[in-house]
């Protein structure tokens, strides 16, 4: 067993070059832009972190790495998905910057999540195009879609006055949205599983290849449902802007996800009153599609905002600065469908409803289009890492004593 002393002097000469361990690891990305780099420095930290193991009770990610000694690229994209950026391990690290080996776990996990977005995302092209200018695309996207179907309707009825009379299905019928939305849900469900079942194929192998049990499956479900890992090992929460822990990314996740969760309730819920109970759209209160999509947009609008004003004020230590206009660009997305959603409602017996119902349906178009290639697979990719990770550490260590 190597001693600490010797992983101490191996971690030494990791941080000023390459040494004859790292040069064993295979981490050679093809077609990545940058050769592999960031999965490369991934590797170089953990195998110092392995050495220290200091942050073990933080989260999954140092258990998961304590039963590997090397770090292929799959062992990084799947480490790197099973971070939730919670920042503590940076800000517990005794060799941190400006100490020599200048660790930096949460930001180089950053990288290559977001690198893992772009490489895995289908047809990939797509995913790298949305990685780098993903706040302008997204605007751009829903700006464009409402700017068209705006045309369209002035062309009709004109874009201002008492069109539809509160009744949005008179201006775009009921019809004419099932067929615009239909294709574009069924290729976002298509894309998604193609890039994660991308993923699953690669990481399977290196997290003991043994198939998804049921106490797996559940552990799994509950730590992505209550996203355990933003309390920060100990309850008290993320690090933010600083070495204070806070729980506020946690709870405006939450809102966040089940804000959308209930608002797509309300959409799958409308649709089944529209066509099996032959309750013709749209609802009112106190209905349950509109009580769902009332309640889930204002969580959504709440959530998102929250979210946005977080990243604006997140030590930039914490992340990688080139996943700013992906991450903007979701959170901004999000807001533009939950905030026009329910502006939609509060001026259906006004002059505006044509031209809010325009720009709502342009930012869910928007949405659901780029769903694939942003922020919103991270939730998937964390789902499917959480889930080999439950099922990895059913099984033996593959190291044997040296991984406990
Ligand atoms: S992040 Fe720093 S303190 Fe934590 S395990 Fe790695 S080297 Fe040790
Ligand atoms: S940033 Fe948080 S979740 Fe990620 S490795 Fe560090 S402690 Fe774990």
């Amino acid at each position: 067993m190597q001693s600490l002393e010797a992983l101490t002097r191996e971690a030494s000469a990791l941080a000023t070059g390459p040494s004859t361990s790292l040069a064993k690891i295979p981490v050679v990305v093809v077609g990545a832009p940058d050769g592999g780099a960031a999965e490369r420095e991934v590797a170089r930290q953990l195998q110092i972190c392995n050495g220290c193991r200091y942050c073990e009770g933080f989260c999954a990610v140092f258990p998961a790495m304590t039963r590997r000694l090397e770090f292929g690229t799959a062992d990084v994209h799947f480490l790197a998905n099973l971070c939730h950026n919670c920042g503590a391990c940076l800000h517990a690290c005794q060799y941190a910057s400006p100490h020599e080996f200048a660790i930096d776990v949460p930001r180089a996990m950053a990288r290559v999540r977001a690198r893992t977005y772009a490489e895995y995302a289908w047809p990939r092209p797509l995913g790298r195009l949305y990685e780098r200018n993903g706040l302008v695309l997204s605007m751009a996207l829903a700006l464009g879609l409402a700017l068209f179907l705006a045309l369209a309707a002035a062309m009709q009825q004109g874009l201002w006055g008492p069109h539809g009379g509160g009744n949005f299905y008179r201006i775009f019928p009921h019809n004419l949205l099932v067929s615009m939305f239909a294709p574009v849900f069924v290729f976002v469900v298509f894309a998604l599983g193609m890039g994660v079942a991308r993923f699953w194929r690669d990481v399977t192998p290196v997290t003991s290849g043994a198939p998804v049990s049921a106490p797996a499956a559940a552990e799994a479900t509950h730590d992505a449902l209550r996203l355990r890992y933003l309390d920060g090992g100990h309850g008290a929460g993320c690090n933010e802007a600083d070495d204070r822990f806070t729980l506020a990314r946690r709870r405006f996740h939450h809102l966040t996800f089940y804000g959308f969760m209930l608002c797509f309730a309300a959409t799958s819920l409308g649709t089944v009153y529209h066509y099996a109970l032959g309750q013709v759209a749209p609802y009112d209160l106190p209905s349950l599609p509109k009580l769902l999509g009332a309640v889930g947009g204002l969580m959504l609008c709440a959530g998102t905002a929250g979210l946005a004003w977080l990243r604006l004020r997140r030590n930039p230590a914490h992340v990688a600065a080139e996943q700013k206009p992906m991450d903007m660009g979701f959170i901004a997305l999000l807001f533009l469908t939950s905030a026009t959603g329910l502006l939609l409602w509060w001026t259906r017996g006004t002059h505006a409803l044509p031209l809010m119902l325009c720009l709502h349906l342009g930012a869910v178009m928007a949405l659901f289009v780029t769903l694939p290639y942003g922020k919103f697979a991270h939730g998937v990719f964390r789902v499917a890492s959480l889930l080999r990770h439950a099922v990895e550490r059913r099984q033996p260590s593959p190291i044997g004593a040296l991984g406990d």
